[in-house]
């Protein structure tokens, strides 16, 4: 029999954090949680609802033994009973953890903005559709609607058509209501989309489970937090080469749960970790591969482009798996299915994944693309048409999350995938002068013309 696997440790200590909680952790590099030693034990606690994810996944580790900590993810945020999200997740100041839309009205017009300035420079196409992929409470899409209703005379003649994409049912209701005032359509006889509606501002709406359900033709794609909810492999470099962690029972502590390394090496060690790896401990996150893959194809084939933000890193942290709950740091293996999980973007692997099928640019910092979109002049323009000392309080608040590097400014990435042609000339002999390619917003100035 192989030997018993080695705990390999949760780091579990508390954190300091700021109140509301934002996902990323400017103050506390993830790694600075240690992969050894103690840690990593969790019991069934009270917050547990009825406990009935960690009767179900106690279940499964005593039938068919430890699981994948992507299995493990998995299951705890979008399995479809009793999954986090499908629950409805807990965002914002009520729920686990707050987001820059949820924090500030600037952001999502700021990023409508960025489609408009995209879909100007691609000589401003009859149709887009804008997909966005886990779209939480709807919010971003409906700042975004409002600058489009705002420049409606700048997209009269332009079809637009809004593509959610989100697996939860109860949040999918949220956006509903906040998109629509409630007025959809379950279309359960339609093979791709589950829901539609028309949009407060007139505008069509469809819901689906997955990117693929989407019609093919020229998109934009939005994923804001959405990249980090998606299941991570965790691997931790031993004396006997590379080994996958697991989340197995822990004996000691009943109801408990605890990492454990594979024995020996599994085909996922092979397959994700790169020849010349030279980091200790490694989280891959192959959905959020197949999805870039697929945003790449579709960019090419269909024209348009896709802006990802999140936290992250450009391949060098080692151990970023985290849950919240309350907005405060909460044990991942504790009662599985109550809080967030969550993991830090690996954005060189999302480049690697776009196999050169589509440009990308990026990644960088929120605080430098948000600038670079104009954040300054639109936050003056608020702050002078509001005489509420109050609201004008607020507006500087939120404008400091976002922005201090401290809080959201530096640890949120801005990443995007643009056709080849929008990067580079075509003819790279003609002379640049001669007709330039406009910049593209965020990554380099705003230009609307
Ligand atoms: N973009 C929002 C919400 C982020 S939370 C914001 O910034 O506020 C993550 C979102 O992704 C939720 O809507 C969740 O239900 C959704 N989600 C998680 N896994 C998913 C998957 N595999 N496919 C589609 N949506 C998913």
């Amino acid at each position: 029999a192989p030997p018993p696997p080695r705990d390999v440790g949760a780091g579990t200590e508390p954190l300091p954090l700021p109140s509301p909680a934002l996902r990323c952790l400017p103050t506390a590099p993830a790694a600075a949680r240690p992969c050894s030693g103690a840690g990593g034990r969790a019991e069934a606690d009270g917050r547990s609802g009825d406990g009935a994810m960690l009767r179900h996944l106690l279940r499964k580790l005593r039938a068919t033994g430890p699981v994948t900590v992507a299995e493990y993810m998995r299951e705890a945020l979008t399995n479809p009973g009793q999954g986090y999200y499908t629950r409805g997740g807990g965002i914002g100041e009520r729920g686990d953890f707050v987001t820059s839309p949820e924090i500030s009205q600037i952001f999502g017009e700021l990023i409508g903005i960025w489609f408009i300035s995209e879909w100007m420079a691609t000589g401003k196409p009859k149709a887009f559709q804008l997909v966005e992929l886990g779209p939480g409470r709807g919010t971003l899409t409906d700042d975004i609607l409002r600058v489009f209703k705002q420049l409606a005379s700048l997209l009269s003649k332009c079809d637009v058509s809004i593509h959610l994409v989100e697996v939860s049912p109860k949040l999918s209701e949220i956006q509903a209501q906040m998109l629509t005032g409630g007025k959809v359509q379950s279309t359960p006889e339609d093979k791709s989309a589950y829901m539609k509606g028309v949009s407060k501002t007139g505008v069509p709406i469809f819901w689906y489970r997955d990117i693929q359900d989407v019609p093919a033709g020229f998109s934009f794609y939005l994923a804001h937090e959405f990249f980090d909810a998606l299941p991570i492999h965790k691997f931790q470099k031993t004396e006997k080469g590379w080994r996958e962690v697991l989340v197995d029972l822990d004996p000691e502590v009943p109801e408990g749960l605890r990492f454990v390394l594979s024995p020996s090496s599994t085909p996922a060690t092979h397959h994700f970790i790169q020849p010349e790896e030279t980091r200790d401990h490694v989280e891959v996150c192959p959905d959020a591969g197949v999805i870039i893959q697929r945003l790449a194809c579709r960019i090419e084939e269909g024209g348009g482009a896709a802006l990802v933000a999140d936290y992250g890193h450009d391949g060098t942290k080692t151990d970023t798996f985290r849950g919240f709950q309350n907005h405060k740091l909460h044990d991942v293996l504790r009662a599985p299915g109550t809080a967030d999980l969550t993991a830090d973007v690996d954005f060189s692997y999302l480049r690697r994944m776009a196999q050169g099928r589509a440009g990308t640019l990026g990644p960088i910092k929120q605080r430098e693309f948000l600038k670079n979109m104009g954040i300054d002049l639109r936050l003056q323009v608020l702050l002078q048409n509001s005489h509420d000392a109050a609201i004008r309080e607020q507006l500087l608040h939120s404008y400091d999350m976002l922005m201090n590097p401290e809080k959201m400014g530096d640890c949120f990435n801005f990443f995007a995938l643009l056709p080849h042609h929008r990067l580079t000339h075509p003819d790279k002999n003609q002379p640049e002068s001669k007709s330039p390619l406009p910049p593209v917003a965020g990554f380099g100035e705003l230009i609307l013309k």
